[in-house]
């Protein structure tokens, strides 16, 4: 009796983990699984081992952020969108909007940036030191600046970067943009074809969703922080590698260490598990805030996959006004 209570319990946590697989791999664009559900799903183990990798010749449906490869909408609503941004020789900051010259704090990307002399980084991280608090790794030396340090400083530490092999196929690094006092904050996975071109995180289909769903709890684009884990696009769109992203994680993490906002939203799975060092997929922690070193961060779905899947949108709807709602009740 009691074996045959465990066997249940096993058969239900294992259908529940095909479960979060299957949507995960919908979440990437995999097609055709439909009815898949922690009470119909039984696949065999190695079913789960199969999650797309990084590998330049990934199928079309497996790609991440498949939608972001085509190009934006002719109709494409301008007034979500920023300024495209200046051409190599002219400001860093776009012309037309006055308000933007006006705040020291909002962050464009442009060829002009970093304004400091750009330091070839080097590909070696730093070898382990001991301090007064114990052996620090690199990656949490890295990962928490330098005291004073400001997002000029952090592009110019990215440089003209080849830390890792995503910069052999990038034509722009995409660093975060926005308000840097901003009291939320949007991170992605990695810049899409659009991206790439422009220098600017989510500029194209996605990000002009992710501009909707920002103005849908009474914000602008203008008011946010927005990055990415990593900077350079992958090649095909495919995810990046866990060595990709460590290698770029720590330059988004002395950018929040130095924002410090209320919330960071994240966006999808991979951003998510990158963020948070977590295991844990996204349909599990998706509306519940978790902690990243005392800031509250909501895991939602990526707006590329709402694309895919418009029904989704609910449920990234009732996450962002978790979001509004803290941060409303944090005013008062
Ligand atoms: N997807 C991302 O994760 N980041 C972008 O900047 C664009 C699309």
């Amino acid at each position: 009796m009691k074996d045959e209570s465990q066997a249940r319990e096993m058969l239900k946590s294992l259908a529940e983990d095909v479960a979060e697989a299957a949507s995960y791999l919908r979440e990437l664009g995999v097609e055709g699984l439909e009815g898949l559900s922690a009470e119909t799903a039984a696949p065999p183990q190695h079913a789960r081992e199969e999650t797309p990798r990084a590998s330049a010749q990934v199928p079309n449906a497996l790609r991440r952020n498949a939608t972001a490869e085509r190009p934006a909408p002719p109709h494409a609503p301008a007034k979500t969108l920023p300024p495209p941004p200046p051409q190599p020789s002219q400001a860093a900051r776009p012309k037309t909007d006055e308000a933007h010259d006006e705040s020291p704090n909002i962050l464009y990307q442009s060829a002009e940036m970093p304004r400091r002399p750009v330091r070839k980084p080097s590909p070696d991280p730093p070898a382990p030191r001991e301090t007064l608090f114990g052996d620090i790794t690199p990656q949490d030396e890295l990962s928490l600046g330098r005291p004073g340090e400001t997002f000029e400083d952090i592009r110019a530490d990215v440089g003209e970067c080849v830390r890792c092999p995503l910069h052999q196929g990038r034509k722009t690094i995409v660093h975060t943009e926005g308000q840097t006092t901003a009291r939320l904050m949007f991170v992605g996975e990695a810049p899409g074809a659009d991206e790439d071109a422009s220098g600017r995180p989510f500029v194209g289909r996605a990000g002009q969703l992710l501009n909707k769903i920002i103005e849908a709890i009474g914000l602008k684009r203008d008011d946010v922080l927005i990055g990415n884990v990593n900077r350079c696009r992958p090649p095909n769109n495919r995810q990046p590698t866990t060595e990709e992203a460590h290698t770029c994680k720590p330059f988004l993490l002395r950018e929040i260490n130095i924002a410090r906002p209320d919330v960071i939203v994240v966006l999808g799975n991979t951003a998510m598990k990158n963020l948070l060092d977590t295991k844990e997929g996204i349909t599990r922690l998706r509306g519940q805030f978790q902690d990243y070193r005392g800031i509250k961060v909501m895991p939602t779905f990526h707006p590329a996959y709402l694309l895919r899947d418009p029904s989704k949108k609910r449920e990234v709807w009732d996450d962002m006004k978790k979001v509004r709602d803290y941060l409303n009740q944090l005013k008062t």
